[in-house]
């Protein structure tokens, strides 16, 4: 497979209003964030039309997610799929929101790598699970729950 090192996609034909749909497969390595990080490279596929003055744009990306449990802090890597559906206007730059979805257009490149990274930590769940049901850890002694009890809840009469 060849590495792409840019992510760009020419999009100047979409918005000379050729018609055309784009269809784009792309590999993107992403940068780990807030105590999260990503095995493997993101997946994308997407199809980018032109609607209008609109650029839309769907698919969807595929990765991992690597962290810790937010309630036992064991290690965790979950699969992630989200689905892309988006509608730029392309003649738009929006200064005032470093994540909004024009940025991800600059003159007749569509970043794909940027898309994939606003796609992807918008949709990182908030506290990250090893299962939905995990029992989490004991506060004082840092017994994991789901692999057992420990004396702590014994009798919590503390008196
Ligand atoms: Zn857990
Ligand atoms: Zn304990």
């Amino acid at each position: 497979m060849a590495m792409v090192q840019t992510h760009k996609v020419d999009i100047g034909g979409l918005l000379a209003g050729s018609g055309q749909r784009i269809l784009v497969d792309d590999v993107v390595a992403l940068e780990p964030f807030e105590g999260l990080d990503f095995p493997r490279p993101a997946s994308v596929h997407l199809e980018v039309r032109s609607a209008d003055r609109w650029l839309e744009i769907s698919g969807e990306v595929e990765t991992e997610v690597h962290g810790e449990c937010d309630a036992c802090l064991d290690d965790v890597t979950r699969e992630m799929r989200v689905d892309i559906d988006e509608r730029i206007d392309p003649s738009v730059a929006r200064e005032d929101d470093p994540f909004g979805e024009g940025n991800v257009v600059t003159g007749n490149r569509l970043d794909v790598a940027d898309l994939v990274q606003q796609v992807l930590l918008s949709a990182l769940p908030l506290g990250l699970r090893c299962k939905d049901d995990c029992a989490g850890m004991c506060g004082t002694c840092g017994t994991n729950f789901n692999t057992g009890g420990c004396s702590c809840i014994i009798g919590d009469d503390r008196g």
